[in-house]
């Protein structure tokens, strides 16, 4: 059995723990390695190991640390292919879109190559006679990335690239369910010229996690995963007085106006519906169809999620994969028979697919609920699979209030031909990330990620200008130099003459 180790120090480790985790592969339902699982004290020297790390790393300079970034960029090039099977084989999401999200962690690394001119300060000659003054922000120390089984890649490159081109050191928690690629990255980190201990990987489950976050040497915790655990890493890491952003899980939903290209927005709910089987945060799960549109989207829909191709990751005709584990498998399933039983019309039922020569798999097939009601737990609750739910409303108020009552606020999207109709809800809507003829809008690197309400925890988004401040902290110099004049103190407070 390949056994999964850290990776501290710039060397594999395998740390004072015999707890493991099985890693499958969800396409066969075969267990393919396990993962050792951290104590505290693994924990607790990795970040011993990161502090060091930190006292020359933060005092090289930007360029410098630019410069590995560049190289890593490179080497991730190389090992496109390598990464991206990583990803499917641990994850079970199709080649292509394996390597749609690698990409997508990439370009935060192109990002991150251009940290000496996003760390510039400001500078301000003469603030009051003969006194100048700036600002520089400066690198925290040792931070934390805990991470969701769903991206293993593109989420850990959020959080890491920037972290340590602005002169952090970094300690990623991935999930024990896709580790291997997590462990891949710290090695081609290494091979950049990457200085041992910058980087580091502490594989582990919730005892690690509760290490991290009394850990008084880290001093950011960044989060990607599901609310309650979110609510919990960030009440737990601000009670131990860290930063902390901790993003959360979704429900977004697609508005479908009367008057929108109907085969845009058909095509665009089935690729972020089913695409990576819905296990994405920013899925879209619910289509809200506006005016009497419901039919027709339906029948087109139904169509289409009949004629869905499910399949194993690595096979080229696949459009949709399994779910990442059994259990996973049985929750989506249940959540399932619940929309029946809450009275939801199950127009196309992915239940009962199997597939052969994977009879094993954690593969379920695109589900399509129609008429469901604001009211049903099917509605209200994040499945995190290949199930969409249409709601009907009667107009665009209703559809705003609708979304704007969900407890989430991740993503959003509507599709219309109407200017108004669109600037109206981008300007009203009340979630983070807003889509207008775009199915899933992620920003790009060098904007920023995250959600509004209950899937953002603490106020900074991923990656661009919102990461480069979570992980440094401000300075603010005033500065008068003396030109023979000493002057006598002053007791009142100082203002600018
Ligand atoms: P999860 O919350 O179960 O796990 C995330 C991380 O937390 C893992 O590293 C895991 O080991 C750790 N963890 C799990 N249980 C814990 C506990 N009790 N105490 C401490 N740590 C614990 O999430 P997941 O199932 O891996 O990922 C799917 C979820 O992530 C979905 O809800 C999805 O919406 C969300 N997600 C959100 C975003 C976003 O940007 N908002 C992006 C990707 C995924």
């Amino acid at each position: 059995m390949n056994l999964l180790e850290h990776f501290v120090g710039g060397k594999l480790i395998s740390g004072s723990s015999n707890r493991k985790s099985k890693v499958f592969n969800p396409a066969t339902g075969e267990q393919e390695s396990e993962v050792r699982l951290a104590t505290k004290s693994d924990l607790d020297q990795a970040v011993d190991i990161a502090k060091k790390a930190f006292e020359t790393w933060s005092l090289k300079p930007a360029l410098q640390r630019a410069r590995v970034m560049f190289k890593f960029k490179e080497l991730i090039e190389k090992n496109y292919d390598e990464l991206t099977k990583l990803i499917v084989s641990e994850h079970g999401k199709v080649y292509e879109d394996a390597k749609g999200s690698l990409t997508r962690g990439l370009e935060v690394v192109e990002f991150a190559c251009g940290i000496p001119q996003v760390l510039k300060g400001e500078f301000s000659e003469n603030v009051g006679t003969n006194v100048d003054s700036w600002s520089m922000r400066q690198p925290l120390g040792v931070v934390a990335g805990i991470t969701p089984f769903n991206f293993p890649a593109m989420v850990p490159m959020w959080m890491f690239p920037i972290a340590i081109a602005c002169g952090n050191t970094f300690i990623l928690k991935p999930s024990e369910k896709d580790p291997s690629c997590a462990l891949k990255l710290a090695e081609l980190l290494k091979k950049s010229g990457l200085p041992d201990g910058v980087f580091n990987v502490v594989n582990g489950d919730k005892e690690c996690v509760d290490a991290i976050l009394i850990n008084k040497d880290i001093k950011a915790v960044s989060f990607v995963g599901s609310t309650p655990i979110a609510k919990y890493i960030y009440e737990n890491a601000a009670k131990n007085e860290k930063r902390v952003q901790a993003l959360g899980g979704a429900k977004n939903h697609l508005v479908v106006m009367p008057d929108c290209d109907l085969d845009g927005a058909v095509n665009g709910l089935m690729g972020a519906a089913y695409g990576s089987a819905g296990e994405r945060c920013m899925a879209q799960s619910v289509a809200v169809a506006v005016g009497d549109i419901g039919d027709e989207l339906v029948s087109r829909l139904s169509k289409k999620a009949e004629a869905l191709k499910v399949g194993p990751g690595m096979d080229k005709a696949s459009e949709m994969g399994p779910l990442v584990t059994k259990e996973h498998f049985e929750k989506v399933k249940g959540y399932i028979d619940l929309g029946v039983k809450e009275g939801a019309k199950l127009v196309v039922d992915g239940r009962n697919l199997k597939l052969q020569g994977y009879e094993n798999g954690f593969f379920i097939g695109g589900c399509l609920f129609d008429h469901v009601k604001k009211g049903m737990r099917i509605y209200k609750e994040e499945i995190f699979g290949p199930v969409l739910s249409v709601i009907r409303v009667k107009n665009f108020e209703e559809a705003t209030n609708l979304i704007n009552n969900h407890e989430y606020g991740n993503g959003v999207s509507i599709y219309t031909r109407d200017g108004d109709a669109g600037r109206t809800f981008a300007s009203k809507i009340q979630v983070g990330m807003v889509g207008i003829n775009v199915p899933i809008p992620v920003p790009m690197a060098f904007y920023s990620f995250g959600g509004w309400k209950r899937s953002l925890f603490g106020d900074s988004a991923m990656h661009g200008v919102e990461g480069v401040r979570f992980y440094t902290k401000l300075k603010t110099i005033t500065a008068r130099w003396p030109s023979g004049i000493r002057s006598n103190p002053e007791f009142i407070m100082p203002t600018m003459k």
